[in-house]
């Protein structure tokens, strides 16, 4: 099973400790960052033997040559390399010796267990293997390998580096570096890989893109992750704030699926799709910009995507790629449970207003067309309004002229009201008072503008909210077969929202 390591980048020994000691079990190792402590060989030495004596669990000792982004100054490269060799004489369970620095130090004069690395602040070299048999005739105990990654193929590289070698005698701790190297730290343990770093918190760590250890132990449930465990993800650029990793986990953890859903930051799905496919990926959550992009790199669509020209997920299961977009019925099923709760007409005798005619516009076009008496489009560019409406068989106008249409049903696909400035709607007050049934797309605040003058009106509403954990509900069915934990995945939501407040 691969080892969780935290590397702690406090200036002295008592910060160090601290640190070590608020570190919870399933933290098997604490990585101890010499260069994060400033001060003279015989300081840094007297500040090692505190650690070592105090510690709870194995430690790492650590000390980068300036130039590998040490934070404190490592003039001297003889008395950096002496700590390393002290640390060892101190008990220290491990010490990590860059393979640069071999010649200038006897791994055979090491008591400790040693670590010999290679890193690479630039970028992932294509042939990795040569670097592989570098360490590995070096005589390490354990060999890593630490490169950038500047494209996410550089995670699907040395996740096939870490599986090539699960099986030697002298384990290997592969990881990229950065964004795109999420995959290499979170999927360790299901490609045998010795060990994966993380960080105390977002701030403190040592290198680009370690993930804070409550992450990995709570969100990722990197000490659950097996040979078996599946690979989801949502595949977007930009994907940082996505709040899908956290739904879908959630959703996970809960229906004790043996599953881990990534951030994925992907440039290009081709060459992405065509390497994670071969790693065990399982489905995708499909987001900006890749929701069009996606559908020739199927095997079979549903005749939503064919019809909305966008999807927004992919179930993998056979080697073939299944193509849906869970969005449009979503959408309609949280306008149907609105009708029924205001029983009202159905929807096939509705006037419907959509305002607006982007990404959210056209799946509610589409959807809606047929099932709906009229559907009249309204955008602020009204020239996409008309050319959306022609494609669907709806109607268009500006917004000015929207106020004489008269709906039962005004929907919001607008960012209009969207946070941070919530204060605004996309419809004035006064249209409200004909009492229709009003859906805002908008799901951040959950309470938007718009929703609040309807209520006051006297309308039935329905929300972005609601929409937004039905299409993510969907997906968890596509992908597991199994009856979403639908309010599970709403607190995560309203969790997530409630942080932007
Ligand atoms: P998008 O493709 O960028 O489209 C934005 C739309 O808003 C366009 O029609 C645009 O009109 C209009 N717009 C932007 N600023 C405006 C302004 N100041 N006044 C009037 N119209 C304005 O975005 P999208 O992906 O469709 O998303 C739109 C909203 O829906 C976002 O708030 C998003 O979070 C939400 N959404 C929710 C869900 C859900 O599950 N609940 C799903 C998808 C989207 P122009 O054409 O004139 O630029």
């Amino acid at each position: 099973m691969s080892k969780l390591c935290v590397s702690i980048t406090e200036p002295d020994a008592a910060a160090v400790i601290s640190a070590m000691k608020s570190l919870p079990p399933q933290v098997d190792i604490a990585e101890i960052r010499l260069d994060s402590m400033a001060g003279d060989y015989p300081r840094i030495k007297r500040e090692l033997e505190i650690i070592c004596r105090n510690r709870d669990r194995p430690v790492i000792v650590t000390k980068r040559p300036l130039e590998k982004c040490g934070h404190a100054a490592a003039r001297d490269d003889q008395k950096r390399l002496m700590l390393l060799k002290d640390a060892a004489d101190m008990g220290a369970e491990y010490v990590d010796i860059e393979l640069e620095s071999l010649p200038q130090l006897s791994l055979a004069d090491l008591s400790a267990r040693t670590i010999v690395s290679y890193h690479n602040f630039e970028e992932t070299p294509e042939d990795l293997e040569l670097i592989y048999r570098q360490c590995h005739y070096s005589g390490a105990d354990v060999i890593k390998i630490a490169t950038m990654a500047t494209d996410i193929s550089d995670s699907s590289r040395m996740l096939g580096l870490m599986q090539k070698h699960s099986g030697a005698s002298t384990p290997l701790t592969a990881l990229c570096m950065g964004e795109e190297g999420l995959p290499t730290r979170v999927l360790a343990p299901k490609f045998r890989g010795y060990l994966s770093f993380a960080s105390m918190t977002p701030e403190k760590n040592s290198a680009p893109g370690q993930i804070p250890w409550r992450d990995m132990l709570d969100l990722y449930r990197f000490k659950q992750i097996d040979k078996n465990t599946c690979i989801y993800g949502v595949a977007a650029n930009p994907v940082a704030h996505s709040m899908s990793p956290a739904i879908h986990n959630r959703a996970f953890a809960h229906s004790n699926v043996n599953a881990t859903y990534l951030p994925m930051k992907v440039k290009d799905p081709i060459t992405f799709l065509d390497a994670f496919q071969r790693l065990g990926l399982k489905g995708l959550s499909v987001t900006i910009p890749h929701k069009e992009a996606m559908i020739p790199l199927m095997d079979e669509i549903d005749d939503i995507v064919e019809r909305v020209g966008a999807l927004n997920t992919v179930n993998i299961t056979d080697g073939r790629r299944f193509g849906y977009n869970t969005d449009v019925a979503a959408a309609l099923g949280a306008l149907r449970s609105a009708l029924e709760a205001k029983n009202a007409a159905e929807l096939k005798d509705c006037r419907v207003l959509l305002l607006g005619a982007g990404g959210a516009g056209r799946a509610l076009a589409f959807g809606l067309a047929d099932s709906v008496k009229e559907l009249i489009i309204a955008n602020r560019t009204i020239s996409r309004a008309q050319k959306l409406a022609s494609e669907a068989g709806a109607k268009a106008c500006g917004l000015s002229e929207m106020e004489a249409c008269r709906p039962d049903i005004i929907i919001n696909t607008t960012s209009v009201g969207m946070h941070p400035d919530t204060e605004r709607s996309p419809a004035p007050k006064k249209m409200l008072s004909r009492r229709p049934l009003v859906f805002d797309a908008v799901y951040n605040p959950i309470q938007t503008r718009l929703l609040r003058d309807a209520r006051e009106a006297g309308c039935v509403t329905a929300s972005g909210f609601d929409w937004f954990v039905a299409q993510a509900a969907e997906q968890f069915r596509i992908w597991t077969g199994k009856q979403p934990p639908r309010e599970i995945m709403a607190d995560v939501v309203r969790e997530k929202l409630d942080a932007f407040v």
